[in-house]
């Protein structure tokens, strides 16, 4: 464990901790119909710091209500698109102005290093919304040089606008709750829509404080709205007829609920999912670089990340070497809480997530397989968890397979690049990987046979606004970032005039 060399909270935080939390609907905070209150706990020491509407489904209806009749008065969309981007741009100011607030209550709610609260949570937010501010001013269609024949001598002119979806329901899960807000939030707002979201019921108060924040930097009242709960809470939500599109990040079982709730009403439906990612480093690969990689893609937020390298196959002329490496700094990790600066492996998000990654591992115990590092229970309050090296995985174990969120690195050796390849791509997930080498002609011979959304070279996890952000095959559905996030919000309206 780490010294404790803790971050002061500040007095703001903790005030706002400490409020009785409503709904946040039609511009402030509304208390809730449902009596039933859903406990925050502080990951580092397993205490309830704050509790939270369980939101039923009256009290989303209410939210949704609101957030129409707001989309339906044109309160925003009605707004230049200027004006817009002016509005989401002070939002990014106010939360650059808030930022060690916010940074705070995420790490007391989260359990994540104060570093990346800092760093990813608030610091890379504020950059993607300064990003997305600008395609409000940036949404267009097309003309179209039309054909048609009849009646003859007849002219046309065509065009298409891009218009605001509608009602938006953003629906966000635990690992990143600030950040994953955002990335819904303001490319739904930069098209036009209202929106309501809906928290993970782990880590509810980073939306509740922006949503303060958002109001303040002028967004009119209705058009951003939180709801608070727990799983019967996201169903409303997604099963609610007037909500025009629904984008989800989350697990893949509960994105499958969620498109087949969709499909009922024909709601859009964009599924950020799971991920079992790989992490291909070849002969020619720098240890240390693969070594630094395999690291910081592997233990980022305890595991917690969609994205994160989980499964390493590294040739076997390395192999050694970086297995040793690896080991060797996951057992000289700093446990310690989030708060603390210096502490390199937090708490987990919660009580029950930690008992899933502890069964992870007990099975692969069970199978057999080798911990270099990791494996063994930490005796301390909070939901810690040892990080975790596992060696010479066979590709039909459990561990390959799963996503297990959490900070548990497979490694598994090869002798040929295609050996690779073809292990990597035999998963049901496909929302990253990356690879390790300098050899240009392997690399770019691989990039395009590499079943994933993203594919990193040299790297692992780093992600940019612009850059467009989803899974193949059962790591979703529709992609976030750049453009698409933007055109993900809008419908096409097909324009023909006859003259
Ligand atoms: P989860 O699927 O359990 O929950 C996500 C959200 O959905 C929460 O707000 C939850 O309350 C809500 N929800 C639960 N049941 C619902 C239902 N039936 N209808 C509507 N909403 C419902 O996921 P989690 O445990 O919070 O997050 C971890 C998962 O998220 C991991 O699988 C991870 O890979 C994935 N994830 C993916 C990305 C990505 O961009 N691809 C990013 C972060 C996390």
């Amino acid at each position: 464990m780490s010294s404790d060399a803790k971050v002061r909270v500040n007095d703001s935080v903790r005030a706002f901790v400490a409020r009785e939390h409503g709904l946040f609907i039609n511009g402030g905070p509304q208390p809730a119909q449902s009596a039933k209150r859903v406990e925050v706990f502080d990951p580092s020491t397993g205490e309830v710091i704050a509790t939270v509407p369980d939101a039923d489904a009256a009290d989303v209806g209410r939210a949704v209500s609101n957030a129409r009749e707001a989309f339906d008065a044109r309160v925003w969309s009605g707004l230049r698109p200027a004006d817009r981007e002016r509005i989401l741009l002070h939002l990014a100011d106010l939360i650059e102005a808030n930022a060690e607030d916010l940074a705070q209550l995420e790490t007391l709610e989260q359990g994540k290093s104060i570093n990346i609260s800092r760093a990813i949570e608030v610091g890379a937010t504020v950059e993607y919304v300064r990003y997305m501010a600008g395609w409000a001013t940036k949404i267009t269609g097309e003309t179209l040089d039309v054909s048609i024949p009849f009646p003859p001598g007849a002219r046309y002119t065509a065009f298409t606008r891009k218009e605001p979806v509608g009602v938006v329901a953003g629906i966000v899960p635990w690992n990143f709750p600030l950040m994953i807000a955002v990335w819904k939030l303001i490319p739904a707002l930069a098209a036009g829509c209202t929106i309501v979201i809906k928290p993970s019921p782990e880590t509810p108060l980073t939306a509740l404080r922006l949503a303060e924040i958002a109001v303040e930097a002028g967004i009119p009242p209705g058009v951003f709205n939180v709801v608070t709960g727990a799983r019967e809470c996201g169903a409303a939500l997604a099963s609610h007829p007037q909500i025009a599109k629904i984008s989800f990040t989350g697990s893949t079982p509960t994105g499958k609920l969620i498109g087949t709730a969709a499909v009922q009403n024909m709601t859009r439906f964009s599924l950020e999912l799971g991920g079992k990612n790989p992490a291909v480093m070849l002969a020619d690969v720098d240890v240390d670089q693969a070594v630094q990689g395999a690291l910081a893609g592997g233990f980022l937020n305890q595991g917690q990340v969609c994205a994160a390298a989980s499964r390493i196959y590294i040739h076997r002329s390395k192999y050694r070497q970086i297995a040793d490496a690896l080991a060797d700094v996951a057992r000289s990790m700093t446990l310690g809480a989030g708060l603390d600066p210096n502490a390199q492996i937090n708490p987990l998000v919660s009580a029950q997530h930690r008992e899933r990654v502890e069964q992870h591992i007990a099975r692969a115990h069970a199978d057999g397989l080798r911990f270099l590092a990791g494996g063994t229970r930490v005796d301390h309050p909070g939901y810690y968890v040892n990080p975790a090296v596992i060696a010479d995985v066979p590709h039909d174990a459990a561990l390959v397979r799963d996503e297990v969120f959490g900070p548990v690195l497979a490694l598994i050796p090869f002798d040929d690049p295609a050996e690779a390849l073809r292990q990597a791509n035999d998963s049901p997930y496909g929302l990253a990987a990356s690879l390790w080498s300098n050899d240009l002609r392997t690399v770019m011979n691989l990039v395009p046979r590499i079943e994933a959304g993203t594919v990193w070279v040299n790297c692992h996890v780093p992600l940019d606004p612009s850059m467009p952000f989803g899974g193949y095959k059962q790591s979703g559905m529709g992609r976030e970032f750049g453009k698409y996030a933007v055109e993900g919000f809008t419908e096409t309206k097909s324009i023909c005039i006859a003259h």
